[in-house]
């Protein structure tokens, strides 16, 4: 076993923990990120997925030197929310608030790519990958990390702080709350003609949100649905596929004449009751893994990493796994964490409910925010800069 007594550990290579080392980093922190796929490698089905990003985490992404230009990275200008079947919609604009752009969206797999390029050439970094964590047994004194190396087997590590970013797939919380919403999301790039630049759609259906974003190759596509449903759609030939687009989403957004391979992901959410204790600390999906109605996921994730930072910023002590710096980091955190998880589980379910008056009371809700300039600007100021602010 290696002692490790003032190190820093990163369980997790994704855009969370590469944010994190990056950022660490700048503040003359060195880390170890411990990653359990290929590091060079990311172009498998799983990071297909298109990510909408607040203008706030596009800044936290200019100060590793990331900026939405150099990823083809395409704005949202306004966002249209609507009702299926029902009256009310409303059109949310950045304009309205004083803004360019609410964000931006991404491909996970381009900001992953960009993301670890940056790595590289850090030299306060290392990274070992292909190393699965199998456990972290966290104590007063240090975090013991075990992990599995297909080359030589089992080994542990001590470490100061250990923070975990493993997505909440694998390492066992045994404080998180889980919930499986029963549905499945299903993402892919459609081609439309006459769909209009900068514009995102955001529709609530009886089976589950759809959003369509702008994205590089047109528009990005979440449908969510019953496991049974996105089956059913996955399984259609891609000219079948368009045409029961066409027909669950109107032709607001244009007429959709190409669809790409389709991706399923199953719909779950988690919520760690205690992301910070003995010197393990869970970021992002690890503390906490939303719905993607919202596309709040990373978003709050990257808050959570600025937020220690901040917290490491400010550690007097050499020890940046000192209890007072993890009780100071939970503090900081809760309401967001609450509040944005609390809303977002609303917006998944809400639609949704099959009780009466459930879906009029959303069609009020939309109807009120298109006549209320003041609601619809606080809604506003909500998708372009999180809950936090
Ligand atoms: C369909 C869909 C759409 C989404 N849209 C948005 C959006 O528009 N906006 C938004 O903000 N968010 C969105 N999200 C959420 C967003 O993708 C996540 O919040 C984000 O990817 C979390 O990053 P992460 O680094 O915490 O986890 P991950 O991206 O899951 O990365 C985890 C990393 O840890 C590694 N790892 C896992 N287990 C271990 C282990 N045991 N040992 C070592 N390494 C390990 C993995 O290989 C991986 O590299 C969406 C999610 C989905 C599913």
């Amino acid at each position: 076993m290696n002692k490790m007594a003032d190190s820093i550990c990163i369980i997790g290579g994704g855009p969370a923990g590469c944010c994190m080392a990056l950022l660490l980093a700048q503040q003359g922190w060195p880390s170890l990120v411990i990653e359990a796929g290929n590091w060079s490698a990311v172009h498998s089905e799983k990071y297909e997925r298109t990510l909408a990003l607040s203008q706030s985490s596009w800044n936290v992404l200019a100060e590793i030197g990331i900026v939405p230009q150099d990823l083809n990275a395409q704005a949202i200008r306004s966002i249209h929310v609507s009702q299926r079947g029902m009256p009310g919609q409303v059109l949310l604009s950045a304009e309205d608030v004083g803004k360019k752009v609410f964000g931006y969206t991404v491909s996970y797999q381009a900001l992953l790519t960009a993301l670890r390029n940056k790595i590289q050439s850090e030299s306060l970094i290392t990274v070992q990958s292909h190393r699965r964590v199998l456990s972290i047994e966290g104590s007063h004194t240090a975090a013991r990390i075990s992990y599995q190396s297909p080359s030589s087997g089992r080994h542990s590590i001590l470490s100061a702080l250990s923070i975990v970013a493993d997505g909440g797939a694998q390492i066992d919380d045994p404080r998180a709350l889980n919930w499986s919403y029963g549905t499945e999301a299903l993402s892919c790039q459609i081609t439309s003609l006459g769909a209009k630049a900068g514009l995102a759609w955001e529709r609530f259906t009886p089976e589950g949100p759809i959003a369509l974003l702008p994205s590089a190759q047109g528009l990005a596509l979440i449908w969510t649905g019953s496991s049974a449903r996105i089956q059913d759609l996955c399984s259609l030939s891609d000219q079948a596929f368009l045409s029961a687009l066409q027909d669950w989403f109107g032709d607001r957004a244009g007429c959709f004449v190409n669809a790409s391979p389709r991706v399923r992901y199953p719909l779950k959410s988690r919520f760690s009751l205690r992301p910070a204790h003995h010197r393990v600390i869970r970021i992002a999906n690890a503390a906490q893994t939303l719905h993607p109605v919202a596309g709040q996921g990373f978003n709050l994730g990257l808050r959570d990493v600025v937020q220690l930072r901040d917290c490491l910023g400010v550690a007097h002590a050499q020890d940046p796994g000192h209890p007072s710096l993890l009780n100071l980091f939970s503090s900081e955190r809760r309401a967001d964490r609450w509040l944005t998880g609390g809303l977002t589980h609303l917006l998944a379910q809400g639609f949704t409910l099959p009780i009466p008056g459930v879906r009029s009371l959303g069609s009020f809700a939309l109807s009120a925010m298109d006549i209320t300039p003041s609601l619809r600007d606080r809604f506003s100021q909500l998708m372009s800069d999180g809950l936090a602010v």
